[in-house]
């Protein structure tokens, strides 16, 4: 006790640090946020036309009791459940997702291609994988590889899988029972709701930066809006807004992206410099499209992985709350990466993203007129790629943060894919906290094993 606690970004790591510090009785503590609101990522924007636009499709899932506990307590009554209906477009049709599971939409030659691929990799050890792609392609044979899951991949990470780390997969990416995919062909049967979360709620109000605007209450007094940290003296334990203002610290609490994090630091050796330099992410063109016309379908979201559209997933979010969007109007959200392998036109991107739209028939000739709000959403930190050189960074960088009393957490902060959800999110916040002040280990992050003693 008596520690003087900085956080340094309000999203789900911030907010779930603060919510602990409060719930422990501590005091001492302060957090500062460089926007102007409350959700990093996972905060959401409203227009004046009255569409709510989340930072991506945003589905709520969660590994904890305490994350559970503490959503009732935020949100009360005050969510949607939705049934999870993912799908995917490719060939010119809707597909149910997954597609191993669904392969008898598929047409006949396509449909024979991936079989055959999933015949040859019979007995084949996913695990003796040494990269993503060839975990694909061992996992799924040849025909799913190149119809789905390769060109899905490379429009979603921006990043070559040659140069991806297969560890981060586990309960992310559905794997095949071969048994299962002739039975539901056989029988004509269909799977949509594969996966962890089959069912989930969504904030009532404000879209999913709604469930961050109810921690207000917990932070209020320790909340510093519109203060950007730029350095931090790891000597003299004093960090710098950028108005010039000092704060002395015990311990740091950050979710700022981690190669940001170390420029501010002084002194910082350079070695950390140059081990950053192994830590990858993709950028994102989130664009919004408002339509002045009912949604057509219960889908909540879609997986596009051809080129006849930038966007690799499409969020029917009007779906997710009657508040989401004015009545009777529809809002699909769309997601599109980019990278250096991968450039993308931000200048174009509402265009493109429009045509797109109608390509994939999401929308009409026709509903070009009823388009009445577009939203463009950049984002630098997108996702975190799970790369083969990632964990060697880590290595090098975190023991020193720790040493210096800097507990770096979350999506960027943490730049762990594998525990980068929302409730993981706040759940290290919460856990930061917890090895502060009582000594607890934490359980989500994880010190990568090259580093561990
Ligand atoms: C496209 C997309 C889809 C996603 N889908 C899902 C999903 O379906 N389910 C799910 O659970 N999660 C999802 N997520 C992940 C979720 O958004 C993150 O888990 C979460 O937002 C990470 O929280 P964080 O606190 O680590 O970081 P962030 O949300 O990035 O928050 C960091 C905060 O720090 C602030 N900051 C940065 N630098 C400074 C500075 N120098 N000084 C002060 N403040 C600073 C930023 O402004 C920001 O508010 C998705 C994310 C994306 C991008």
């Amino acid at each position: 006790m008596g520690q003087r606690v900085a956080i340094v970004g309000a999203g789900p790591v911030g907010l779930g640090a603060a919510y602990r510090l409060n719930e422990l009785g501590h005091r001492d503590w302060v957090v500062y946020e460089r926007s102007d609101r409350v959700g990093g990522l996972a905060g959401s924007v409203r227009d004046r036309a009255g569409f709510t636009y989340d930072i991506g499709g945003h589905v709520m899932f969660s590994h904890y009791e305490y994350f559970d506990r503490l959503v009732d307590r935020l949100l009360g009554s005050d969510f949607t459940r939705l049934q999870r209906e993912s799908w995917i477009w490719m060939r010119g049709r809707w597909i149910p997702y997954p597609l191993q599971n669904n392969v008898r939409y598929l047409p006949p030659d396509v449909l024979l291609e991936c079989l055959h691929g999933l015949v040859d990799v019979q007995g084949a050890v996913p695990a003796s994988a040494s990269n993503f792609a060839e975990w694909v392609d061992v996992s799924f044979g040849s025909g799913i590889a190149r119809h789905f899951m390769r060109p899905y991949n490379f429009k979603v990470w921006a990043h070559p899988l040659e140069s991806m780390s297969k560890d981060w997969i586990a309960e992310r990416v559905s794997v095949v029972d071969l048994k299962q995919v002739l039975a539901n062909l056989v029988h004509g049967r269909d799977e949509v709701s594969w996966g962890p979360n089959n069912t989930f709620r969504y904030p009532l109000f404000g879209g999913t930066g709604g469930l961050y605007e109810r921690f207000l209450p917990y932070v209020r007094h320790h909340l510093r809006l519109e203060q950007e940290v730029v350095e931090i003296d790891l000597e003299r334990r004093v960090l710098r807004t950028r108005d010039g203002a000092e704060d002395r610290y015990d311990r740091v609490i950050s979710a700022v992206p981690l190669p940001l994090l170390l420029r501010m630091l002084r002194p910082v050796p350079e070695r950390l410099l140059e081990a950053a330099r192994g830590l990858h992410h993709s950028s994102g063109l989130v664009v919004g499209v408002g339509v002045a016309r009912p949604c057509p379908t219960t889908k909540c979201w879609a997986y596009f992985p051809e080129d006849d559209c930038p966007f690799y997933r499409v969020t029917f979010l009007s779906n997710y709350s009657p508040n989401i969007a004015p009545p009777g109007h529809l809002l699909l959200l769309t997601e599109t990466s980019s990278s250096a392998y991968k450039p993308e036109c931000a200048a174009t991107i509402v265009d493109r993203v429009v045509e797109g739209l109608i390509a994939t028939r999401l929308l009409e000739a026709e509903d070009l007129a009823r388009i009445v709000a577009t939203r463009v959403i950049e984002v630098e930190h997108f996702y975190p790629v799970p790369t083969l050189d990632r964990d060697r960074a880590l290595a090098a960088i975190q023991p020193f943060l720790l040493h210096h009393g800097i507990l770096s957490r979350g999506r960027f902060g943490a730049w762990l894919y594998e525990v980068s959800n929302m409730d993981h999110s706040v759940m290290q916040g919460v856990e930061a906290v917890d090895s502060i002040l009582l000594g607890r280990p934490e359980r989500t992050w994880r010190l990568p094993a090259e580093a561990r003693p």
